[in-house]
């Protein structure tokens, strides 16, 4: 009997829609699945079987009345616990958000329901999503199924891990800084970070507005674009959401897995080449880059002088974001509140709340925060890094003048050990050296894998102009065909 949790988003849909299994059936399998391994991956925070068995009757009756089922309907789909699941616990991996049930859907979550997807559970991530390895979840870590002594990337490594491990064969992550391409990239996984806008945040618990990003996360580029297809477009209840119709990821998907990249122009960021990277990620980025070229595509070299810059940049906008956003759990409206014992003040109980409620890098952010918008750091640091966004938004712009999109590895270097960077925050902070920049300017960019080093997963990423998110599925899905999907190694 074919194992339903090995199949492809599309494998599964096919067989819904055909009657040779039942969107029960691939709950079920799935669940089951999830209950055989996620003790040791653990990328679940809450596992709603009720809810999913019931979503999955509804869509088998819905096919058995001779109902028009869309393109995922009965595929069962995890979600990043950063989004609002209407009476699910959603606690942003925080304990201050615990026991918290919100009373409405996030958009997206709502559009999963919409598309005849079966939500299984709300995955694990870093706090509040700031992390690169899920290691700042307050619920313990998540672990890499290639290898369970070592992290699933972050912030949305629960999501990631779920992937790899066949919990489930899509999910939806969050990417402000690289939390969507990052674990992908570590779990040997695709990972799509859309256009910003292109995908609604109403219902994203808010890290950074002006960043943060919803997208799609499977094992195969097609999956993601379904995915892709069936969460993105113009939201109205997001401020920031693009007034226009999601580019078509799908065709695209399906034109580069033809293997055809002629007149498909790609500059290699020069500053992406460099010191910093593992040799062994390298080595699989190069190779990669030359099979693009064998399939047609015209390779240049680009140089982005700013792209330095965006480390620092990030790490004054996010957090200056992030002390501004955080305000809002107060111990009054949401969630924990420590100390109320009718004796002591509102400023008393929001402190206790607030001390016990955030870990310690959530904490370092709101620090650093509300210092870089400080009276007289303002411009030093908050407004400077504003320009330097603004510098590098230039670069790209000059450069998808000359070519068609960037590429470069997703990551300086593969899944580490768990425990070996939490010491030092700034080597966490490295782990989105290279998938920064795309979030300072806006654009869409994915992470592919695209072969291993030392036996672990390498990701390589494409980036391109704003609202151009179907030219980096084409370039994803002729990669994938060239090189093929790896297969983490069984639990
Ligand atoms: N790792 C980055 C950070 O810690 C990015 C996080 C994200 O994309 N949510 O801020």
């Amino acid at each position: 009997m074919t194992d339903l949790t090995k199949l492809t988003a599309v494998e599964i849909a096919g067989l819904v829609a055909s009657g040779e299994t039942s969107a029960v059936e691939v709950t079920q399998a799935h669940l089951d699945r999830i209950g055989a391994v996620d003790d040791r991956v653990h990328a679940f925070l809450h596992v709603d079987t009720e809810g999913a068995l019931a979503a999955a009757r509804s869509v088998d009756e819905r096919r058995a009345a001779g109902e028009e089922l869309g393109p995922l309907a009965g595929v069962p789909v995890a979600v990043k616990d950063v989004l609002t699941t209407k009476g699910v616990p959603t606690t942003v991996g925080s304990k201050i958000l615990e026991g918290w049930r919100p009373p409405y859907d996030s958009t997206i979550v709502e559009r999963l329901r919409a598309a005849g997807t079966v939500m299984l559970g709300k995955t694990n991530m870093d706090e509040f999503a700031m992390g690169s390895s899920t290691e700042y979840s307050a619920y313990g870590p998540t672990r890499n199924p290639w290898d369970t002594d070592r992290i699933p990337g972050g912030s949305g490594g629960g999501s990631a891990a779920a992937l790899a491990a066949y919990e489930a064969p899509l999910s939806i992550g969050s990417d402000t800084g690289g939390s969507i391409r990052q674990p992908g990239a570590v779990t040997g996984t695709v990972g799509a970070k859309p256009t910003y806008g292109g995908t609604s945040r109403y219902g994203l618990v808010a890290f950074s507005s002006s960043l943060d990003t919803p997208g799609p996360c499977a094992r195969t580029v097609l999956d993601a674009a379904l995915l892709h297809e069936a969460i993105g477009g113009h939201d109205p209840r997001d401020s920031t959401s693009i007034p226009a119709p999601v580019p078509d990821v799908v065709a695209a998907a399906r034109r580069g897995a033809t293997g055809d990249l002629t007149g498909v122009k790609l500059g290699v960021v020069t500053e992406f080449t460099g010191e910093g990277a593992e040799p062994g990620v390298m080595a699989a980025f190069r190779e990669s880059a030359e099979a693009l070229a064998k399939l047609g595509a015209e390779i240049v070299e680009i140089s982005c002088p700013h792209f330095k810059y965006a480390l620092p940049a990030y790490y004054l906008i996010a957090p200056s974001e992030c002390s501004s956003n955080l305000a809002r759990f107060d111990g009054v409206r949401f969630g924990l509140r420590v100390g109320d014992d009718g004796n002591r003040s509102l400023e008393e109980v929001m402190s206790m709340t607030r001390e016990a409620g955030f870990g310690p890098e959530v904490k370092r952010r709101i620090m650093i925060g509300t210092y870089a918008l400080s009276s007289g750091y303002y411009d030093a640091y908050y407004g400077q890094a504003q320009k330097v966004r603004t510098l590098i938004t230039r670069d790209f712009t000059s450069a998808f003048e000359q070519v068609d999109a960037l590429i470069s590895p997703t990551t300086p270097f593969v899944a580490f050990p768990i425990g070996s960077r939490t010491a030092d925050p700034y080597q966490m902070y490295l782990a989105d050296l290279f998938t920064i920049p795309t979030n300072l300017y806006g654009g869409p960019a994915i992470s592919v894998p695209c072969g291993l080093s030392e036996g672990l997963p390498v990701g390589f990423q494409i980036m391109a102009p704003t609202m151009a998110d179907d030219r980096m599925y084409r370039v994803a899905a002729a990669l994938e065909s060239a090189v093929g999907t790896l297969t983490p190694p069984t639990l």
